[in-house]
């Protein structure tokens, strides 16, 4: 057994629905500007760029059903968002053999501190600070794919309040899971444990404490989520 100067930090795990078992978290990429109706909102051509890459930490997965608002910002923005679980890796995985690596699938939400995240793009600086903060990753349960397939179509929505605020169509990812899997391994060696939240649809907009967060992928599950 391995002689740490510190007791190791927790392992960050995903729980895996209807089961005692977890899905170690090894890493979380996100891709951004996924669906063309976000990428205008956001004042971006929607025409099919190259599909770009940022990713959160690990441990800011969270399953608690709570988000405590974070600090320095006046304005976090929820983002629902389809995340592919993997459970082989590979580097340049051929675009036709890319589903074999997926495990599954969860529902989850990419916080955005947006304030911070503009404030970064202006300058030209790292998005860390936008959206790679504690907690910034609301998830539900994953569910393994041998159990609902591998979802490509099906409504992607949430609702704030009981008001529906996103809604959108897995089929309008401008980049298939697929493609995203292929693409994001010619970039970093893919691993067992990897998650990529696969981009948002158009109509995020701000969060309030208090607020209930009601998302919902067909097929997938659901994620309910208390601004605290
Ligand atoms: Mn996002």
């Amino acid at each position: 057994m391995a002689d740490y100067v510190l007791d190791p930090p927790p392992r960050p795990a995903a729980p895996v629905r209807g089961t005692a078992r977890l899905f170690p978290i090894r890493r979380i990429y996100c891709v951004g500007r996924n669906y063309a109706a976000h990428a205008v909102e956001m004042g971006h051509d929607p025409d099919r760029e190259p599909p770009f890459f940022f990713q959160k930490n690990p441990d800011d997965a969270d399953f608690s059903g709570r988000f405590p608002y974070p600090p320095e910002t006046e304005d976090v923005h929820h983002e629902i968002e389809l995340a592919v679980a993997l459970g082989r890796g590979g580097a340049a995985i051929a675009e036709g053999e890319a589903l074999d690596h997926v495990w599954g699938y969860g529902v989850a939400l990419d916080m955005t501190r947006r304030d911070l995240q503009g404030a970064a793009k202006a300058a030209g600086r790292p998005w860390e600070v936008g959206k790679a903060f504690a907690g910034s990753a609301p998830m539900a349960p994953l569910v393994p794919a041998a159990e609902i397939g591998h979802p490509a179509a099906g409504a992607i929505t949430l609702a704030v309040d009981g008001a529906l605020r996103q809604s959108g169509d897995l089929a309008q990812m401008i980049w298939k899971t697929p493609e995203l899997i292929a693409r994001l391994s010619r970039l970093f060696t893919l691993a067992p444990g990897d998650l990529i939240l696969t981009g948002t649809p158009a109509g995020v907009g701000p969060v309030a404490r208090g607020s209930r967060l009601e998302g919902a992928v067909e097929g997938v599950g659901t994620l309910s989520v208390a601004v605290v």
